[in-house]
């Protein structure tokens, strides 16, 4: 293997740890694989790690277009508001777009200009300056990292310092230097305001309705009609229009959380837990 061959594998190695998040347990989060429209989909853990209590996620592979972000599991306020989210959401968007488009930028320079660049010019002082364009984009990449993250999170100062030396100095970090300005800005906000901002995504419509079911059936719901009730209305989400039982299967009994289906002789689903399953009829 040539020396150029070993700095790629590294540098692919790398960057692949640095889209996997580790992330504290009861982490919620929710991606697009091209940053906008309806494509908002709820993201489940890959695993959890019990023994170092970390959840473990898988962020879009590239760095651009796609968006992932996350929240905690805390019970929202009685004041949460979908609207209020998704309108700090679209400026967050705004503000890292340049930094965003740069990441990608970087991406590519690193994993398709650069290796072609090398072809063409081994050993050559040329390919000595592709490297420094290369390391100019990160250090721009940290002066606007820098910037955002100085406005949008005031009060978290370590995290200044340390993410624009990673951005400034490892080529994987400066690809995905928005992940963390994301999530550090995202996961103070409640799960259901996320989802509801965002309901306009079938798949993110159809994890509020499922929420909204528990809170109606489940014996210790995570989160209480009351809460759940203003988020849905202000996000124009019907909660009435996702009971929908399938009245075709015969005897058979139903979730009234999940909607499956089940033979008479089951009491509670198997999935959902403590659901108790009802007749068709009910
Ligand atoms: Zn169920």
């Amino acid at each position: 293997m040539t020396d150029a061959e070993s700095f790629y594998l590294i540098l692919a190695l790398f960057y692949l740890v640095e889209c996997l998040k580790l992330l504290p347990p009861g982490t919620k989060a929710i991606a697009n694989p091209i940053g906008r429209g309806k494509f908002w989909t709820p993201r489940s853990e890959l695993v959890r790690f019990m023994g170092i209590g970390k959840w473990l996620f898988l962020a879009p592979l590239v760095p651009w277009p796609g968006i992932m972000i996350v929240t905690s599991n805390r019970k929202p306020n009685t004041n949460e508001s979908a609207l209020r989210f998704a309108r700090r959401f679209s400026v967050l968007r705004k503000r890292t777009h340049v930094l965003r488009v740069l990441s990608f930028s970087i991406f590519t320079f690193f994993f398709l200009v650069l290796p072609y660049l090398y072809f063409l010019q081994r050993g050559t002082a040329a390919f000595l300056i592709s490297i420094s364009i290369g390391y100019f984009m990160m250090f721009t990449a940290a002066f606007l990292q820098f910037r955002i993250r100085r406005k949008i999170l005031p009060n978290e100062k370590s995290g200044w310092i340390t993410h624009t030396l990673y951005t400034a100095l490892l080529p994987w970090h400066a690809m995905r230097c928005t992940d963390q300005l994301f999530f550090d800005y995202t996961r103070h906000w409640s799960w259901p305001a996320v989802l509801a901002a965002h309901a306009d995504s079938p798949s993110a419509r159809k994890h509020l309705l499922r929420l909204w079911r528990n809170s109606r059936w489940g014996k210790k719901p995570r989160y209480s009609i009351e809460v759940l009730k203003p988020i849905l209305e202000e996000a124009g989400v019907d909660a009435n229009s996702s009971i929908n039982f399938n009245h075709s299967c015969g005897t058979a009994k139903q979730c009234p959380c999940c909607l499956a289906s089940y033979q008479p002789n089951y009491d509670h689903c198997p999935d959902c837990g403590d659901i108790e399953l009802l007749n068709h009829h009910q």
